[in-house]
């Protein structure tokens, strides 16, 4: 915010956005994310912040942090129905002043490649497109790959690191390219170094020349494609994005 750097990685733990305002839950102790939200709001005064959650879960604490505030747009992709269980369906748009500015997008389990780039596409840029974000938050968490113990998604690292640029070229548009990622899940040992270094490539521009051994095998499995039960969840949250159109016009 004071123009030192554009973008950062908190590579924090422990995670943050199960946290509610009062209490912890779900390995979550103070809401990371949520904090860093509300110092841009009360130190820098900015009025439009998203906060993007890529983690498998839903971001619980976060939305209901902010869910009455019209400053700051919150939009989950998770699992449905993982934990926590009957939080995150698209029907929860954000309450009073702030209805339209919570977008929940759950994805079923087995979700790859084709499901979240169509969710991308359709519900996530377009959201933000209109939304026109001073700055942008991320939930980065990586329990959505296929190798994570708590989670049923199948992305690879090539996934999390095309992700991360969209979100990159979206403040470049917006807001000078102020990205600020924070750590969230992410509970396989081996995979998650390659997930994360891959968002941390993209979001810095640079390549370690790190391979992920893995990429090769994951991104070539059948079910990687947008499935016609996929298409139709990520249909019903592209309703969401059409209320925060018409609230951003209004
Ligand atoms: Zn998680």
């Amino acid at each position: 915010m004071e123009g030192q750097v554009s973008t950062g990685y908190v590579l924090c733990r422990p995670p943050g956005h199960h946290a509610e305002r009062s209490e912890g839950a779900g390995f979550c102790i103070f809401n990371n994310v949520a904090v860093a939200a509300a110092a841009a709001r009360e130190v820098y005064g900015l009025k439009r912040i998203c906060i993007v959650d890529y983690d498998v879960h839903h971001g619980n604490g976060t939305q209901h942090i902010f869910e009455g505030d019209e400053h700051i747009l919150f939009i989950s992709l998770h699992q449905d129905s993982n934990y926590p269980l009957h939080s995150g369906a698209v029907t929860e748009q954000g309450t009073g002043q702030g209805e339209g500015f919570t977008i929940n997008c759950p994805l079923p389990p087995g979700s790859g490649t084709g499901a979240y780039k169509a969710a991308f596409e359709r519900v996530v840029l377009p959201a933000l497109e209109a939304f026109r974000p001073e700055l942008v938050l991320v939930s980065s968490g990586f329990d959505a790959s296929y190798a994570d113990p708590l989670g049923a998604q199948i992305l690879s690292s090539q996934d999390f690191r095309w992700m991360a640029t969209q979100l990159k070229a979206i403040a470049d548009r917006h807001c000078g390219g102020k990205v600020l990622a924070v750590h969230e899940g992410g509970y396989s040992e081996v995979y998650t170094p390659f997930c994360c270094l891959a968002v941390v490539e993209a979001l810095a521009g640079t390549s370690s020349g790190i391979i992920d051994p893995f990429l090769h095998e994951v991104s070539n499995w059948g079910y990687q494609r947008l499935q016609n039960h996929q298409d139709a969840a990520i249909s019903a949250a592209e309703r969401p994005v059409a209320l925060l159109k018409n609230k951003m016009q209004a």
